[in-house]
């Protein structure tokens, strides 16, 4: 795989670590994943998996009030920067 896949060609592939806010691969993430309400999280290591499996309810209410709908991909990836403010 080149950096251009990974950027470009991959980009479905990838999740966003609820507690880290890192990238991280939906296939054999280093800190594995986790069933929460029906979704599957994906962690950048173990620590980030135990403390979102500790206290969900945490990393999920900052990922609504800071990501907004980070899983609509057109939205990340075209929605320029807020300049409502
Ligand atoms: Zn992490």
């Amino acid at each position: 795989m080149t950096q251009l896949d990974i950027i470009f060609g991959k980009a479905g592939d990838t999740a966003i670590d609820p507690v880290c806010k890192m990238t991280v691969p939906r296939v054999n993430p280093n800190g594995g994943t986790a069933d929460h309400e029906g979704e599957t999280y994906y962690f950048c290591g173990p620590g980030c998996r135990v403390a979102f499996v500790t206290r969900p309810a945490t990393f999920l209410a900052n990922d609504a009030a800071e990501m907004g709908h980070m899983d609509d991909k057109e939205c990340a990836d075209h929605a320029g920067p807020d300049t409502s403010v």
